[in-house]
């Protein structure tokens, strides 16, 4: 069962306590893809300009990623530039440059309209309404954003999640989004603007949970070094819709067996810079970390 993605395909500039990286592959549609590709067939709808790197795109092919959906624009890649600081849940973004992804309007090529599991990943919000638009069925639909988009584009947003069953945000965007600062009660406001599912990310300490009936919390996997958390949110996103798609379980036991597979590549994918980590890791790792996920947190009541 294959997976849309529309996001960014961007270059990153990052600076993090151990390290810095320039103009390295990021966006949240390739760290998405990259981490939903272990599980599914994906196809990506963005965009990039004329300086982006073929050697980039080859690292998409090698994971079987179909990109007839990424338009080369004429322009510079989006390119965003952060810094973390030594609390590594903490960091600002310093510089954003739209770049081509202003003015661009996906068109999804024929055979991508059948899609049945979507990630509308972090990107305007128009932009997540008008691939929606162009979809003829959907089985699920996963929707993220971030502070910049709650802040910019509000009523587009409003519009997203009334068409959407599940977002994934952080927590600060949770408040953000909701105006509540308690992060349960910003779960359930936001459950009332449309989505029937919410999960929380909150970075080292896990991923909560929400629906009408439900909640659910798991932790991070505990690392002795996270070089550099960016990706995190969007590779977990794709662990987890690339094991709904893959197992088609969307009971709450499935759902919660597809939490844990994204903190599991999400686990990967702050080990290095950029997409390092996850570049390089096979099936069978994450495998085995969701076993010792399975023990560490195995308890009888
Ligand atoms: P994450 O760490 O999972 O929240 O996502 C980080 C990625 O989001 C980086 O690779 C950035 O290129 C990308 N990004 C940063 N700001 C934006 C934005 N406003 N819209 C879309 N993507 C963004």
């Amino acid at each position: 069962m294959s997976i849309l993605v529309v996001g960014t395909v961007a270059f990153d500039s990052i600076e993090t306590p151990f390290g810095s990286a320039e103009r390295i592959l990021g966006g949240s549609a390739s760290y998405f893809a990259l981490g939903a590709s272990f599980f599914a067939p994906v196809r990506i709808v963005g965009v990039i300009g004329q300086d982006f790197p073929q050697e980039y795109l080859e690292l998409f092919s090698q994971r079987q990623i179909d990109l007839e959906g990424i338009k080369k624009a004429s322009g510079d890649t989006f390119h965003w530039r952060g810094r973390y600081h030594e609390d590594i849940n903490v960091r600002d973004t310093l510089e954003l440059h739209l770049n081509v992804l202003s003015g661009f309007v996906p068109d999804l090529p024929e055979r991508y309209r059948d899609a049945e599991y979507v990630f509308l990943g972090n990107i305007d919000p128009l932009m997540q309404l008008e691939v929606l638009n162009q979809i003829r069925r959907m089985r699920l639909v996963v929707c993220d954003t971030m502070d910049h988009w709650i802040r910019e584009s509000l009523d587009g947003l409003r519009q997203v999640l009334k068409r959407i069953e599940m977002l994934v945000v952080n927590d600060s965007e949770a408040r953000l989004l909701s105006g509540e600062s308690n992060i349960v009660r910003a779960a359930r406001a936001i459950l009332k603007m449309g989505p029937k599912v919410v999960l929380v990310k909150r970075g080292e300490y896990g991923v909560l949970q929400f629906s009408d009936s439900s909640i659910f919390a798991t932790p991070a996997y505990p690392l002795e070094e996270v070089f550099d958390p960016t990706g995190a949110g969007d590779s977990f996103a794709g662990g987890f819709l690339g094991q709904l798609a893959r197992s088609g379980d969307l009971t709450q036991q499935g759902i919660r067996r597809a939490i844990v597979y994204g903190t599991v590549v999400a686990s990967f994918t702050v080990e290095d810079f950029g997409v390092k980590r996850l570049a390089s890791i096979a099936m069978q790792d994450i495998e085995e970390r969701y076993r010792s996920f399975a023990q560490l947190t195995d308890f009888h009541t």
